[in-house]
């Protein structure tokens, strides 16, 4: 088993006459499908809706694409509701899962009528200050403890900033329903990029149990329960990924055992995903521009860190395909490495690559998420253009590359530009 790119060798040649290296492609193609695959393992539940988050891939465009097959969007920030807003996303079709939130991202959040999802108690008292409550709220909840899959630790919430306790979800939803709140959703996040088909199901058995305890106790209505981000991709290319649609089902059963007995049927289920929804089909397209040969072998790139940081920042693996050489044997062993002046500027570390020469190009996979989004100007470099390969073949540009005008646009010269002369 191999990871394929989406481009050939030939693509990238015609591509970098235009645009040159390094630079960010999605696949609109692989997108639309797997957004469709998304909708068709949750058709079981009539409300079901994804939300995706902005975060993994802030592009106005990605955002369109994903609006035609029918998703909102989940914003935490100022920006991502602004861009979202721009994009043509209407009320209840902006999730607001924020945390540490600003007066005046609630207040465009409220303003644009978004469904305003509270990660503390103390937010609530917050927020009346800025605000009209709405129709329809949400919690976040945090169970405390760790999180066990099969007797497998998969993340430990005890640890974890986000969400409120039990008791403070309950009096949460107190005081919203006193506010004169109508509809309320409930959320949480527990584990982040899960490979398996157990933890939308687990998460979901969990938020359901309590959602009929808090329906009993305090006695409002669930509109919706929001089973957030985490359900991961695999990076790996010997490894197996998730099956959308056993998690689909997986769902469903939890919800006819938990929900329906307790007459709450009419719950629809939300997701906030972004890795799943973007990762695979969006790829880092680099140059090799040196090769050097000290204690080690190093392949240099175009790209660097600032371009994706989460092998620097998280040792993730990415696997790597030397466009034109997908056939050849894995006979060098390399560090395929950026040029910041930083040592974990890695790509890969000892990674089996064909033989690789200067001037070839190299496809980084599943950077579709969190990859352009964690980009930073680190040494002064420069933020890539993002590429949008159509299902025509045609490519269009969807994000320029940034210049040096832009990097040094915050900055006033002037002062230095008078003793120049
Ligand atoms: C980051 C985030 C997501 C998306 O997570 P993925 O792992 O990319 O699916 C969803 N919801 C919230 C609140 C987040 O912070």
């Amino acid at each position: 088993m191999d990871k394929k790119p989406f481009v050939t060798l030939e693509q990238i040649k015609e591509i970098v006459k235009k645009y040159p290296t390094p630079f960010h492609i999605y696949d609109e193609k692989g997108i639309r499908e797997n957004a469709r695959l998304l909708k068709k393992a949750f058709s079981w539940n009539k409300g079901f809706k994804e939300f995706f988050a902005v975060k993994a891939t802030p592009n106005p465009y990605i955002l369109q694409i994903l609006k035609e097959e029918g998703a909102g969007v989940d914003c935490s920030s100022l920006t991502e509701l602004m861009m979202s807003d721009k994009v043509g996303f209407k009320g209840k079709e902006i999730m607001f899962s924020s945390n540490v939130t600003p007066k005046e991202d609630f207040a465009l959040a409220a303003k644009l009528g978004a469904i305003i999802n509270f990660d503390d108690l103390t937010h609530i008292d917050y927020y009346k200050e800025i605000a009209p409550f709405q129709e329809t709220m949400c919690c976040r909840y945090n169970p405390g403890g760790d999180f066990t899959l099969n007797n497998e630790i998969m993340d430990t919430p005890k640890d974890a900033k986000y969400g409120m306790t039990k008791e403070q979800i309950k009096i949460a939803y107190k005081k919203l329903k006193e506010y004169g709140v109508k509809h309320f959703g409930i959320h949480a996040f527990l584990a982040s990029n899960t490979v398996g088909t157990g933890y939308y199901p687990k998460l979901a058995e969990i938020l359901f149990k309590l959602a009929v305890e808090i329906q009993q106790e305090v006695g409002i209505h669930f509109a919706f329960i929001n089973l957030s981000g985490g359900v991961g991709v695999q990076y790996r290319p010997d490894k197996e990924g998730n099956d959308i649609i056993a998690i689909g089902e997986g769902v469903r059963q939890a919800y006819e055992k938990i929900l329906v007995p307790a007459g709450m049927d009419d719950v629809a289920i939300y997701t906030e995903l972004g890795r799943f929804m973007l990762a695979p089909y969006g790829a880092l397209i680099a140059k090799v521009i040196h090769k050097k040969h000290i204690w080690k072998e190093y392949v240099g790139l175009d790209a660097c860190a600032a371009n994706l940081m989460r092998p620097a920042m998280y040792g993730a693996y990415h696997h790597i395909t030397v466009l034109g050489k997908e056939n050849e044997p894995l006979t060098y062993k390399c560090d395929v490495t950026g040029g910041l002046c930083e040592n974990n500027d890695k790509f890969a570390v000892d990674r089996m690559l064909p033989q690789v020469e200067i001037g070839d190009y190299v496809n980084i996979h599943d950077a579709g998420a969190h990859g352009f989004a964690m980009g930073y100007n680190y040494n002064g470099k420069l933020r890539s253009a993002e590429l949008l390969l159509k299902e025509d073949g045609s490519v269009q540009l969807i994000r320029r590359a940034e210049t040096p005008e832009d990097y040094f646009a915050t900055l006033d010269f002037t002062p230095f530009e008078k003793d120049k002369k």
